[in-house]
């Protein structure tokens, strides 16, 4: 009885959430096998991509990466806080290229509050802020989910209907092979599809002599894509640039347009683009 309860309520949840998200035509997931390798810095800077590339006003960004939320400080909202209405909506705060953003972080208390939840509690309140959030007409939302591929992203799949697909991020290494094969596997036992790898930190051009040098080792994200029967969708070098405009919430796409880094995820749109066509 108790169970048949819970399920009743869970539903009517996931349908808030897919009524609030009904208007927004593509969802993806950007996910990671671990932590550091440029999730979130690729996930708003593939939105600013999609902004540039024609989609302004028609992209946002849902940061649900709830342990340690860094998409406000990377698109410049550090700060700020979500507008309540009255009917008991969210609406998202507006960043550069008026990129929508939703961040657990601007529920934080303090920028240097880290969030404890407590694991019901947790379920609970993202629950809760998935279905409150008034997305509006977009074409794309890029959610940024936490890293690993453990219960906490799982649990935050599980409630984010419809979704066109997942990108995983990885470094070229080794030991980042190994986590990738966590991640693909994990979009493959939710169902989702791949849409491709990205390699981020893909070698590192030098601002002085232009070569370019692998700090890492090149094309692990290439060889796991091959090995897995996934699309590699393109490597983003390290660049100093991306770091710098990160750490002060610019716009690197719009301010380095011309950089590899930048050519790269202007790529790396087409792809994503095509693989939403071929689904059509
Ligand atoms: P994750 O979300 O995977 O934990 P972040 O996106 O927070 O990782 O990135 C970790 C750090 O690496 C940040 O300081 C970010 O600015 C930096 N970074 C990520 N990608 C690049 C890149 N291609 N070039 C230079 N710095 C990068």
């Amino acid at each position: 009885m108790e169970n048949e309860v819970r399920r009743r309520i869970m539903d009517e949840r996931l349908k808030k959430v897919k009524d609030r998200m009904s208007k927004v035509k593509h969802k993806i997931a950007v996910i990671s096998g671990k932590g550091g390798v440029g999730k979130s810095v690729v996930t708003v800077n593939l939105a600013m991509a999609f902004a540039v590339h024609g989609y302004d006003n028609r992209v946002g960004i849902l940061d649900a990466d709830i342990t340690g939320p860094s998409v406000p400080k990377i698109i410049g909202l550090q700060g700020e806080r979500l507008v309540a209405e009255p009917q008991g909506t969210v609406i998202p705060a507006v960043g550069p290229l008026d990129i929508k953003v939703v961040s657990m972080g601007f529920l934080l208390q303090t920028e240097e509050t880290p969030v404890i939840w407590r694991g019901p509690l947790k379920a609970r309140a993202i629950n809760q802020f998935l279905s409150d959030i008034l997305w509006g007409e977009l074409d794309f939302l890029f959610i940024d989910l936490p890293p690993g591929t453990g219960d906490e992203p799982l649990s935050i799949m599980q409630l984010l209907p419809e979704m066109d697909g997942v990108v995983i991020v990885t470094i070229p290494s080794e030991v980042s092979q190994i986590v990738v094969k966590k991640a693909v596997t994990f979009a493959k036992h939710l169902k989702i599809p791949i849409i491709g790898i990205i390699e981020n930190m893909s070698g590192f051009i030098c601002p002085k002599c232009g070569e370019e040098i692998d700090i890492f080792k090149r094309g692990g994200g290439q060889k796991i894509s091959e090995d897995m029967n996934v699309p590699f969708l393109g490597r983003i070098p390290i660049d100093p640039e991306i770091c710098e405009y990160s750490d002060k919430g610019l716009s690197f796409i719009v301010e380095h347009k011309n950089s590899p880094a930048a050519k790269a995820f202007m790529e790396i749109v087409k792809k994503i683009e095509e693989f939403l066509k071929s689904k059509e």
